[in-house]
């Protein structure tokens, strides 16, 4: 079973509203609400895949009801860990072709909170052929806390994903028990890194040689359209996808991170786990749901992924 973990979920709200005035009453009639947060896309598309999957991480609330809702729904199995807080909303205005974003913060945790889900997590660990973290810290927790989870991974010898950025995913990486893999995009590795990187193979292939990264068995650097720049042990591989229609790119990176997750459960070849992985983002762009994809259209697809070893 793989498990999927979303610290902060949050409902989704979008907003389709053709000529938004500000300051003014603005109407909206399709008005779509979806459970949200990475992990939760992560999981989605995993269990789309057909794999196993449990969704775990906090929630509390009416929000956090909604959202348990929406994975039933789904027939996504799932057991999180209940707050006294309500979970989050974040709300999406679609208007002339632009998005205007409004993010709650979410609820404040208590250490004691923390604690208790870690326990969950430890009983849930005995369970868990893989894992997947993803998405920001709920505030209140340290931000030293994926580093924990991704120890207690590899105490039961089960590999973790780590697809998160900022401090968080810093404190993953300055330690010496690293995650299985990580799948940062470009300006989530020139964060961490703290240069501007560009995507020729020789300075991917020299930032990836840093000692920060040893001992990582896969890092997936994702590019958009683009495809990917992998380090594999200590091979490295240039991904290229090919061109498609994008209806909507959001969630492509947590539908990469579900293709990778269910490709290293099936023990597949390097070549497939990277097609795979990189099959599953082009189709979640490629609908307007976040953390959807189409099946039928998975083979045809993966057949255009190009793998090279550079
Ligand atoms: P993130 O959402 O984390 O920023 P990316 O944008 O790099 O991640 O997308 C992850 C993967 O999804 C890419 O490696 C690619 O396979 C697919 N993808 C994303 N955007 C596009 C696009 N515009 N065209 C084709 N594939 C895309």
């Amino acid at each position: 079973m793989i498990l999927a973990v979303t610290m902060n979920p949050s409902v989704d709200i979008s907003y389709p509203i053709q000529d938004f005035k500000l300051d003014q009453v603005n109407r909206v009639e399709h008005v779509r609400k979806t459970a949200g947060g990475k992990g939760l896309n992560v999981a989605r598309v995993i269990k789309q895949m057909g794999e196993d999957v449990l969704a775990t991480g906090l929630l509390g609330g009416a929000i956090g009801d909604f959202i348990i809702q929406e994975l039933m729904k789904s027939e996504i199995k799932h057991d999180f860990f209940r707050i006294n807080q309500e979970s989050r909303n974040c709300i999406a205005i679609l208007h002339d072709g632009q998005q205007t974003e409004i993010l709650e913060s979410g609820p404040t945790l208590s250490m004691e909170e923390g604690e208790a889900f870690l326990e969950k997590y430890r009983e849930q660990l005995s369970e868990a052929s893989i894992v997947t973290i993803s998405g920001s810290l709920p505030k209140g927790l340290d931000c030293g806390y994926y580093r924990q989870m991704v120890e207690m991974g590899r105490e039961k010898g089960v590999p973790v994903i780590v697809d998160t950025s900022g401090e968080a995913l810093r404190q993953v990486l300055f330690h010496q028990v690293k995650p299985f893999a990580i799948k940062p995009n470009i300006d989530e590795l020139s964060q961490l890194l703290n240069v501007k990187v560009e995507g020729s193979i020789s300075s991917l292939k020299h930032l990836l040689s840093n000692e920060l990264f040893q001992g990582i068995e896969w890092i997936v650097v994702s590019m958009g359209r683009d495809g990917a720049f992998v380090k594999h042990g200590e091979e490295y591989y240039r991904v290229t996808i090919p061109r498609i229609d994008v209806v909507n790119p959001v969630g492509s990176g947590d539908a990469t991170v579900a293709g990778l997750a269910v490709a290293l459960n099936r023990k597949q070849t390097v070549q497939d786990v990277l097609k795979t992985a990189m099959t599953t983002g082009m189709l979640n762009t490629m609908e307007a749901g976040t953390g959807y994809i189409n099946l039928a259209k998975f083979g045809q697809l993966l057949e255009l992924v190009k793998v090279k070893k550079v």
